[in-house]
């Protein structure tokens, strides 16, 4: 079977297992991957790091052992979808209009099949890589992989110890500029996290009596300075080569130093690109109180904190001046930002796979705000690229596909990943 023909059918078939986290766990999703792969006799494990919540690690060999091994990975677990706000049945995987509708269509589940699809069409016809291809199939990215490509790297680093590069999530997708010109953005750097929990303390007392002690004051004004404030810009390797060729490609006008009047003129993709240029933190949820006259003993907060590689303790130092006396800061979740360059024969073979299916395709490095399994892989060395290749027509807006509602892929743009896919894991 033509693996540009299959990866329909093996997408709809992963989308009708709801792997919904956390109600969902992969478990199912993950045989059915063994299962795939043991078709055409590729061995595949199967890992859990609690019931249900599976992971599939396998290993293609190479024809040379002296190179390191490439890692292509995704995960099986999805958002949750109201099936009542959609369109088609969100678990339906239904073929309409041109498109493969349902969770997990752009994220990830397209990917996992287009590998699957190429895999799988090498093996029946005894093709091999050159160098060893790991591929890992995980669970819990959408919690931020605690039971999935974290544990597996706490758990079994052994998996990937030979792996000196990594594809996966978020990248190699079209951005159409025009007719002949399209930007094929590949994650090379994301921000780090840390969510934060702000408690003020203060004595509690009758609403109706004269207070200066009161909590949700207190709490409300750091959170109020937190919000209103504004990051320096900063400037990183990435975004710097990311604006030099988007001005270059575009015509822009885009100083890379001071990026923001121009950026200005892109419209909502400003506020994407603007966060990438800066740490940022966000207020994202409030507690405090039980009754309208009584004055509470304590207030809560979460702030929803991001920041850039290498800036960490300056994001934390300026939340403690803004945040003042008697509120405690906690962190909730915390975890690194990565970074590596757009450079070297795995990015020539990426790019060169994208022009020899599209001739106005343009690489071009991004830093993501958001977070994937990259942060767990990177910290075994690994250099993490996000390239999971689709051509998309200019009229779909991609990014409100993300999580979104009627998320659904283009099956042409799968057809034209199959094939970008084919030709990067056979000369990588
Ligand atoms: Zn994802």
């Amino acid at each position: 079977m033509d693996p540009a023909d299959e990866v329909v059918d093996l997408l709809g078939d992963l989308i009708r297992i709801n792997t919904s986290n956390p109600t969902h766990p992969e478990r199912p999703a993950a045989e059915w991957v063994a299962e795939r792969l043991a078709e055409v006799n590729i061995d595949a494990q199967i890992f859990e790091s609690e019931r249900g919540r599976a992971s599939v690690v396998a290993r293609v060999a190479g024809t040379d052992p002296s190179r390191a091994s490439l890692l292509v990975h995704g995960h099986l677990d999805v958002v949750p979808a109201d099936e009542a706000e959609w369109s088609v049945h969100p678990f339906s995987g239904e073929v309409r209009d041109g498109y493969v509708w349902g969770r997990g269509a752009v994220d990830m589940k397209d990917m996992n099949a287009m590998t699957l699809a190429v895999l799988r069409n090498w093996a029946r016809h005894e093709r091999r890589p050159l160098r060893d291809i790991v591929l890992a199939f995980v669970a819990d990215e959408e919690a931020g992989g605690a039971r999935g490509a974290h544990w597996l790297v706490d758990n079994h680093p052994a998996l990937f110890a030979d792996c000196s590069e990594a594809i996966s999530e978020v990248g190699g997708y079209s951005v159409s500029i025009n007719n002949d010109l399209r930007l094929y953005p590949i994650q090379t750097a994301e921000k780090g996290i840390n969510w934060l929990r702000l408690r003020a303390k203060g004595t509690p007392s009758h609403g109706s009596i004269l207070h200066d002690d009161n909590a949700v004051t207190r709490l409300a004004a750091a959170v109020s300075r937190i919000g209103t404030h504004e990051f320096p810009v900063v400037i990183t390797d990435t975004v710097r080569r990311f604006l030099e060729q988007l001005a270059e490609l575009t015509g822009l006008p885009i100083d890379p130093d001071n990026p923001e009047p121009s950026l200005r003129m892109l419209g909502g993709a400003a506020r994407v690109i603007g966060s990438t240029i800066r740490n940022t933190a966000n207020p994202t949820m409030l507690a405090a109180g039980y009754k309208a006259n009584v004055i509470p003993g304590t207030a809560e907060a979460t702030i929803d904190a991001r920041f850039l590689p290498g800036h960490e303790q300056e994001l934390l130092e300026t939340l403690d001046e803004l945040i003042g006396n008697g509120v405690d800061r906690e962190v909730l979740v915390r975890d690194i930002a990565v970074e590596t360059s757009f450079d070297g024969a795995v990015v020539d073979t990426m790019s060169e796979a994208l022009r020899s299916e599209d001739s106005g395709a343009r690489p071009i490095p991004y830093l993501m705000s958001g977070g994937t399994d990259a942060k767990s892989f990177s910290t075994l060395g690994i250099r993490c690229f996000g390239f999971a290749p689709l051509r998309l027509p200019p009229e779909l807006d991609f990014t409100t596909m993300w999580h979104g509602i009627d998320e659904r892929v283009p099956i042409d743009g799968l057809r034209f990943g199959v094939r970008v896919l084919d030709r990067f894991l056979s000369r990588c």
